[in-house]
């Protein structure tokens, strides 16, 4: 059950849906040029809540389940990436570490800044060598008395350069018959030894920041220990990235209508030799094709979602929603620039943007293989179990 009734939710949607169409969408080509979501908008997205909607109102956010985040994210995904990706980590990866496995304590310490966005939390699991799979990362956390020390360097990392805290993934142990000897941590960034490296020049998703961060011999107390538990990481991890992979899916679809409303507006108005485009019925098909894509997609992601939130499904059909979703929002963006022509390809025109933007999300949070990866073998296993 939601914390939130239908009637104050439809208003926090209407308001973000204004946000998005009023605020934003205006300032696209400014977010691409200066590569940076302005301050004044940062500003109403913390001022709206944005930066805790999926933590629990117990700490201040406006705790938002997991039918209502998706709904959310179609809104946000409308416009640049970036705006989305500013607060996504708080509420996503980040925050659902924190919300799922921290002790009440940690809850206590960080999810109130969180949720207002005074703090920025960053996910940092991935490494080099380890993306895909997790479970080679190298970091490690020795303990040193009650403390522990964490060594290791870490890629690709969201909002990096404006973190307060990153939540960071370290070996505690090789992995055994107890488990994958990965333990999680708090980190605040101005621990001494934490460094955050240069900003990543990245296909798209303009002001939307990544960066390495280095750990050397950083010194945490016993109390950063996530959950208070060595083994918890691991599950930690994946239990919020497969949340996160429902969000993702609804991101690619608003993403993709967005694509297709910028199709249909183009084809409607503009000429060859005198006749609009839209009436060449091959250009019909490609928004034939992206609208189907659309609607399959909500679809979808509305079924995951609501099969998260009951707790039928939470490994396959978050991973089958990303893989459907972030493929199609490919495929709807690329009929969107070949439906503008010569014009899809120039710099400050919408599909240019999104065409980029949404080439990420079928490589983070899990690229589309390992989506298929897991839910074939989640299918194979479960029919083992049943035999
Ligand atoms: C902009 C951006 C933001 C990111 N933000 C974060 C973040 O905030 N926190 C974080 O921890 N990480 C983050 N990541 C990392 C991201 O999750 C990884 O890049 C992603 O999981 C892929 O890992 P990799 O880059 O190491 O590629 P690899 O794992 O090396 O993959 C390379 C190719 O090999 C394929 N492959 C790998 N293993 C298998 C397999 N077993 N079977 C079949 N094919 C396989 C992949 O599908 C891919 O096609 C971010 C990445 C980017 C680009």
């Amino acid at each position: 059950m939601s914390e939130v009734s239908d009637e104050d939710f439809a208003e926090i949607l209407a308001q973000t849906r204004h946000f998005v169409r009023a605020a934003v969408v205006p300032r696209e080509a400014e977010i691409l040029a200066e590569d940076r979501v302005p301050d004044d908008l940062r500003a109403q997205a913390k001022n709206m809540g944005l930066f805790g909607y999926a933590i629990p109102q117990q700490w201040g956010g406006l705790g938002l389940d997991l039918t209502q985040d998706v709904e959310l994210a179609m809104e946000l995904g409308y416009t640049s990436l970036a705006v989305r990706s500013m607060f996504g980590t708080n509420n996503g990866i980040a925050g659902q570490v924190l919300v799922g496995f921290g002790t009440e304590e940690q809850k206590s310490r960080w999810l109130a800044p969180i949720a207002t966005g005074d703090v920025v939390a960053s996910f940092a699991l991935t490494e080099p060598g380890a993306g895909s799979n997790p479970a080679g990362l190298l970091t490690k956390a020795v303990r040193d008395g009650s403390d522990w020390l964490i060594i290791g360097q870490k890629r690709f990392i969201t909002n990096a350069p404006t973190a307060d805290l990153f939540i960071v993934f370290a070996r505690t142990r090789p992995a055994d018959e107890q488990g994958a000897g990965i333990a999680v941590f708090l980190v605040p960034a101005d621990a001494a030894g934490v460094e955050v490296g240069a900003k990543d020049a990245k296909m798209g998703q303009e002001g939307a920041w990544t960066a390495d961060v280095s750990f050397t011999d950083v010194r945490v107390s016993d109390a950063t220990l996530v959950g208070g538990s060595e083994d918890l990481g691991y599950r930690a991890a994946l239990t919020s990235l497969a949340r996160g992979r429902v969000h993702i899916a609804a991101l690619a679809v608003g993403a993709a209508q967005r694509a297709l409303d910028e199709s249909v507006g183009y084809a409607a108005s503009a000429t060859q030799g005198g006749t609009p485009i839209g009436s060449f019925q091959l250009v019909q098909a490609m928004l034939a094709d992206q609208q189907t894509g659309v609607l399959a997609g909500r679809a979808m992601v509305r079924d995951a979602a609501r099969m998260w939130v009951t707790e039928q499904d939470r490994r396959i059909a978050p991973s089958a929603a990303k893989l459907f979703c972030t493929e199609m929002a490919g495929k709807v963006a690329d009929l969107a620039v070949q439906i503008h022509g010569g014009t899809g390809y120039m710099r400050g025109v919408p599909v240019e943007r999104i065409y980029r933007d949404v080439r990420l999300l079928r490589l983070y949070e899990g690229t589309s293989e390992i989506q298929r990866l897991i839910i074939g073998s989640g299918l194979v296993k479960a029919a083992q179990r049943q035999a």
